[in-house]
């Protein structure tokens, strides 16, 4: 059987690996998503937050302990991997070592019948833009492994006729420059065919520079489902401010002073936040080190910093310094001259979020 499918659903899904424990433990907690048909999805993530566990409910490897998968609208929570018309490509590559390089790219084509003519097209065409041309008829084993990552994800690719692409951090061990070429070639695979592919990683930049929509996870949660700007510009929780960009969001332990205003070290800062609403007055103001500008002049929220650090990456630089025990980090351009340890910085009210028991205040 063979799905052609517009969406996938995920609906009301949690899993627990130890359903039978008197207290489970869930490396998924209940959630709700879906993913439309052609786009490309970013799952990011650190180790153990549930990335591969979710992959995996989605190609049929596990089942989850609630909830349901729709394929376009149809119910396959029960049906096989095999029959769920999706590729896979895992963290650890599955290659057959004695096989030439051709069969195993071949071998998702045999196994479903594809005439000799289009299996030629289909591995020449992969293995063009994977690098693999001129590794065709050498036995996979000869490969080094970063090849035959190569190899695994080209099985993954290799057939046109699947509904999503699913790839659990496929490129770990390629170099840089590859990588980088590797994710446009997925970029364009995707808009010429209009697969949905979805790729898993613990790299930020892989997510940002790969897809459209970025499902931040954390501890079995999707904490922030966006576009890299909204994940850059308002972090819904103070994890995906640390977790996302470099350095991480400025986080400083504060109070509610008014309607629209913070204190922390004693410092006054207008925000453009709505905060007569918050019960408990401990709040976390948060800045990313973008935002920050130098100032000339005391001001509204311009605060007193000692510079601790200066360091040039040659397109800008990075301000380290401190605000009593706070520690505050400003990226300023790099013609920037910086003359004395004593700085002014100014946080822009729009640019200052707030957040609660460490959520976003909307
Ligand atoms: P990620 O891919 O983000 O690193 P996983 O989905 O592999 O995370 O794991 C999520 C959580 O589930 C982790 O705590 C992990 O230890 C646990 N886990 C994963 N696979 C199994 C398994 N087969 N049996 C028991 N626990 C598992
Ligand atoms: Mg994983």
């Amino acid at each position: 059987m063979e799905l052609i499918m517009a969406k996938i659903d995920l609906s009301n899904i949690s899993h627990t690996y130890n359903p039978k424990d008197v207290k489970p433990t869930y490396a998924l907690n209940p959630f709700s998503m879906t993913w439309e048909n052609g786009n490309r999805y970013a799952i990011l993530g650190p180790s153990g937050c549930g990335k591969t566990t979710m992959l995996n409910i989605v190609s049929g490897l596990v089942r989850p302990s609630e909830g349901k998968i729709l394929f376009d609208d149809k119910d396959v929570t029960d049906l096989k991997t095999e029959n769920r018309n999706i590729s896979q490509v895992f963290q650890f590559p599955v290659i057959y070592n004695t096989m030439t390089v051709y069969d195993n790219l071949a071998f998702p084509l045999k196994c479903r019948n594809f005439t000799k003519e289009k299996i030629e097209e289909r591995v020449q065409s992969v293995s063009q833009t994977l690098n693999l041309s001129s590794f065709l008829n050498i036995p996979a084993r000869k490969l080094t492994a970063d090849q035959k990552q190569l190899i695994s994800l080209g099985r993954g690719l290799v057939r046109e006729d699947v509904a999503a692409v699913l790839m659990d951090e496929p490129l770990t061990v390629i170099d840089p420059d590859l990588k980088f070429r590797l994710r446009r070639s997925l970029k364009e695979i995707n808009e010429q065919y209009k697969t949905t592919l979805v790729y898993v990683t613990h790299d930020q930049n892989e997510a940002m520079t790969f897809a459209d929509n970025i499902i931040v996870m954390d501890q079995g949660e999707i904490v922030q489902v966006g576009l890299p700007k909204d994940l850059f510009e308002k972090p819904k929780t103070t994890f995906v401010g640390y977790f996302i960009g470099s350095p991480a969001m400025n986080l400083f332990s504060s109070e509610v002073f008014s309607n629209n205003s913070i204190k922390f070290n004693n410092l006054e800062i207008n925000t453009r936040t709505d905060l007569s609403k918050i019960k408990n007055k401990k709040v976390k103001l948060g800045i990313r080190s973008e935002f920050i500008k130098i100032a000339n002049e005391q001001k509204d929220n311009v605060v007193n910093v000692k510079v601790s650090r200066v360091e040039d990456f040659g397109n800008f630089k990075l301000i380290t310094g401190k605000i009593g025990d706070f520690e505050i980090k400003s990226k300023v351009e790099r013609e920037t001259p910086i003359s004395s340890e004593n700085l002014k910085l100014y946080l822009p009210a729009d640019k200052c979020c707030i957040y609660s028991e460490d959520k976003l205040v909307q």
